[in-house]
């Protein structure tokens, strides 16, 4: 297979720089925060501002080349192959929050972790997800579904502008006033598909406190926690998951469940008084084996979860469900524990949606 040489020309055009197969330092530049996947492309461009990114796109489209993306690597579908350029966008990473009209502006390749200690310096949050070391412009352009959905809705719908390099090259904001058509289809398109977003601003909310957290319940009660979580009327201000988890038997696991599965009641409440009350109740239905609940500065939104940060391989789907029927319960509990077997499944969640339905320029 051949692989297109990439000229050196390019380097000139860049304050970036251009990484190429026989560099020592073309695996590190490639690499994927989700390491199932390996991309393999004619060249790595490491972008350090949207002048790089126009460079790269347009000479990839007088090479005949392909453009991939990538911020972080949390989202791969389709490794990027010798056919293309793959423009990481890592150190676009500048964030400017402006308390006055509650907005953040932010570099292509951010991740939400940056955004949200600055946000909360000034007692505002973004629409961060379950991990703020994943990144801003991916997650908010696949939807974005975080602990604050419920109340505020999905990231998606709190975009105020995009700045695109198009495959021209050519650099366009994208807002409901400005091309609103391109701003609808980068909106939910997942990535970059349309084009390569160099900068997004993005609307924040006020969020200091919630009561946030989980309840470990063990794996066998699994039904009974379902089912009380399925019948739980907590209100929008409340964003909920039940979730099955069966934690590896690895050192890098707390040893209080290392080994063991969990049916795990989670969530986050923006009003702490009235979380407490709410997870109060369901203490007092059944003592959780691990009480993992409690006032939390939204700033550590990522203890909610506790997902792992490191590197890793994963594989993960996801889908809309219009109503939680009789079987979801037992049909998650089934997928992790393995009726026969052990599983390869690690953890399965739902997350309560509903709720706050912000004008913003999801397809509706
Ligand atoms: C540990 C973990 C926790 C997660 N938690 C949540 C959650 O709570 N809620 C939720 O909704 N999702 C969650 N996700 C899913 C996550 O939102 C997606 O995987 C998302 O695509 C990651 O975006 P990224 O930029 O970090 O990843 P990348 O792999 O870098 O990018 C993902 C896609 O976005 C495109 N893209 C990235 N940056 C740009 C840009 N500047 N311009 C154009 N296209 C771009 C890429 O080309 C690619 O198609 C989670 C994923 C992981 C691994």
């Amino acid at each position: 297979m051949s692989i297109t040489s990439i000229p050196r020309a390019l380097d000139d055009r860049l304050t970036g720089r251009v990484v190429r197969p026989r560099d020592p330092e073309y695996a590190q530049a490639a690499a994927a925060w989700n390491v199932a996947w390996t991309h393999r492309p004619a060249a790595v461009v490491v972008a350090t501002n949207e002048d790089d990114v126009v460079a790269a796109v347009r000479h990839a489209g007088e090479a005949g080349l392909g453009v991939a993306v990538q911020s972080t690597g949390h989202g791969v579908t389709v490794p990027a192959d010798e056919n293309s350029i793959l423009v990481t966008l890592q150190h676009m990473d500048h964030v400017r929050v402006d308390p006055g009209t509650r907005t953040a502006t932010v570099g292509g390749g951010v991740r939400w972790a940056p955004v949200l200690a600055e946000a909360q310096r000034h007692g505002l949050a973004p629409l961060v997800g379950s991990a703020p070391h994943v990144g801003a412009v991916g997650y908010s352009l696949g939807g974005g579904f975080g602990w604050l959905a419920r109340r505020y809705g999905l990231a998606v719908d709190s975009i105020r502008s995009l700045r695109v390099v198009l495959a021209d090259g050519s650099v366009v904001t994208a807002s409901a006033q400005e091309n609103p058509e391109l701003f609808w289809g980068m909106c939910g398109s997942g990535g970059s598909s349309l084009g390569v977003v160099a900068e997004m601003a993005v609307e924040l909310f006020p969020v200091r406190e919630v009561y946030a957290g989980s309840l470990l319940y063990p794996a066998e009660a699994a039904t009974e926690v379902f089912e009380r979580f399925r019948e739980m009327d907590a209100g929008e201000d409340f964003t909920g998951a039940f979730n099955v988890t069966a934690f590896p038997p690895l050192e890098i696991v707390p040893e209080p469940i290392r080994g063991k599965a969990f049916a795990i009641l989670r969530g986050c409440h923006v009003d702490a008084a009235a979380g407490q009350r709410l997870v109060d109740e369901w203490r007092a239905w059944r003592a959780p084996a691990l009480d993992m609940f409690g006032v939390l500065p939204f700033a550590r939104a990522g203890e909610i979860s506790q997902d792992p940060v490191d590197p890793l391989p994963a594989a993960t789907n996801g889908r809309w469900l219009a109503r939680l029927g009789d079987g979801v319960g037992g049909a998650m509990r089934d997928a992790v524990l393995g009726g026969e077997g052990p599983s390869p499944v690690l953890f399965a969640e739902t997350r309560q949606a509903g709720g706050a339905r912000p004008p913003g320029p999801t397809p509706r």
